[in-house]
């Protein structure tokens, strides 16, 4: 097989991986470069893949297939900008979350046709085979991929770490014999420019979670994405030992009703409630009915929502209104659980200055390096490419000659 990484090789995000056999052409992620990267460039870039996008020039012979790991910006974020006949393989819950994003920020639909993916269940595309494989990340329902063609093989980990809820999965893949001794690994790096970092296990952000809970007389405010479930579940837990109740707001109940029920959500558990920002205005509740009018019913009174000292609530930059007119915020705290990056943002500096206690809470989505070298250990490939890194020469310190940049 022959292996073409057509972006993400050494900067972190815009993923867009080519793997062609005689037969057959797959494509792995087609990611959008993310902001940060962006912001030099006066409009976003799309890679030069022949017969991918809607832009490219055509040949002899197209794409088969389109696997996306996850449903990151960075690894699906092109969906729009590709050939509308392409097949696109993904897992069910990401592509749903995806979907409720495309809703709210008035994407258009994806008309491909979609086919999810199931754990260990290979798909076979003439003489390529794929079997995806769940492994932990800060997204749910995020997947490796293993490569097969010709008596060889290839190993793809998306992005990954082994400190989140779902490590199961990757020390799954880390213990399966029919990954051993792969023939390539394509691996992330995310964390490879900080040599002394170890990544906090999601368990350690509840413990701590509860204790800032504890400490906080008023309402605690999590400032966190709404696709990172792991957190919402680590800050549940939390809310949950402190006898506090859970209050997100109708962006994240439509993720949330998408997903299965064992997850924190307002519709089966009593100790979690929405409520409807000022800032998804009447105008979106008219526009987009069915995105408001199924849930009315799970909302928390508007004399609780005004006058409770004891909720912890899920909230973004956007419903600086609620804190400010219609929840109590005397005695409570802002955890700050995201990229640390993100506070350099206009919004966010803005909306961090109108609490009194802003207190750090985060751990990275990626693998620390002592994670990657168990990886890499574990399936002891003869080659390893770096991917999704700004660092990729660190692979070739760690590793040696096995590694091709
Ligand atoms: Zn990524
Ligand atoms: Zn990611």
């Amino acid at each position: 097989m022959r292996v073409t990484i057509h972006r993400g090789q050494n900067q972190i995000g815009g993923n867009c991986i080519e793997i062609s056999s005689s037969q057959v052409r797959i494509i792995l992620d087609i990611g959008d470069e993310l902001p940060e990267i962006n912001a030099d460039k006066s409009e976003r870039v799309i890679p030069d893949v022949p017969d991918l996008f809607l832009s490219s020039l055509d040949t002899e012979k197209p794409i088969d297939a389109i696997f996306i790991s996850h449903m990151h910006g960075d690894h699906i974020g092109l969906i729009n900008e590709i050939r509308k006949d392409i097949p696109v393989y993904m897992g069910k819950y990401a592509f749903r979350i995806w979907d409720v994003i495309r809703e709210f920020t008035n994407q258009p639909k994806t008309h491909n046709p979609i086919h999810y993916v199931l754990n260990e269940k290979p798909v076979t595309i003439k003489d390529i085979t794929v079997t995806p494989f769940l492994i932990d990340h800060s997204v749910f329902d995020a997947y490796s991929f293993l490569i097969e063609s010709e008596g060889e093989r290839i190993f793809y980990t998306g992005d990954f770490r082994c400190h989140g809820f779902a490590k199961k999965y990757t020390i799954a893949i880390q213990t399966n014999p029919l990954l051993k001794d792969i023939d390539t690994l394509l691996i992330e790096g995310t964390n490879l420019y900080k040599d002394e970092y170890i990544a906090k296990p999601e368990y350690d952000i509840s413990k701590d979670a509860v204790d800032i809970m504890n400490n906080t007389s008023g309402n605690v405010f999590v400032l966190q994405s709404s696709a990172n479930i792991a957190r919402m579940q680590a800050i549940y837990n939390a809310a949950k030992q402190t006898k506090r109740i859970l209050l997100v707001d109708i962006f994240t109940a439509n993720i949330l009703y998408g997903l299965p029920r064992i997850l924190p959500n307002p519709f089966t558990f009593d100790d979690v409630f929405l409520f409807f920002p000022m800032a998804l205005t009447e105008k979106a509740i008219n526009e987009k009915p069915h995105l408001f009018k199924p849930f009315g019913k799970f909302k928390i009174a508007t004399e609780e929502l005004h006058n409770r000292r004891d909720m912890v609530i899920l909230i973004r930059e956007s419903m600086i209104y609620e804190v400010l007119k219609r929840i109590k915020t005397d005695g409570a705290c802002l955890i700050y659980s995201k990229w640390n990056g993100h506070k350099e943002e206009y919004k966010t500096t803005q909306f961090l200055k109108n609490f009194e206690e802003v207190i750090d809470l985060h751990t990275s989505g990626h693998a620390d390096i002592s994670t990657i070298k168990e990886f890499v250990t574990a399936l002891n490939p003869n080659t390893i490419i770096p991917i999704h890194t700004t660092r990729p020469e660190k692979y070739i310190e760690l590793f040696g000659e096995k590694v091709k940049i």
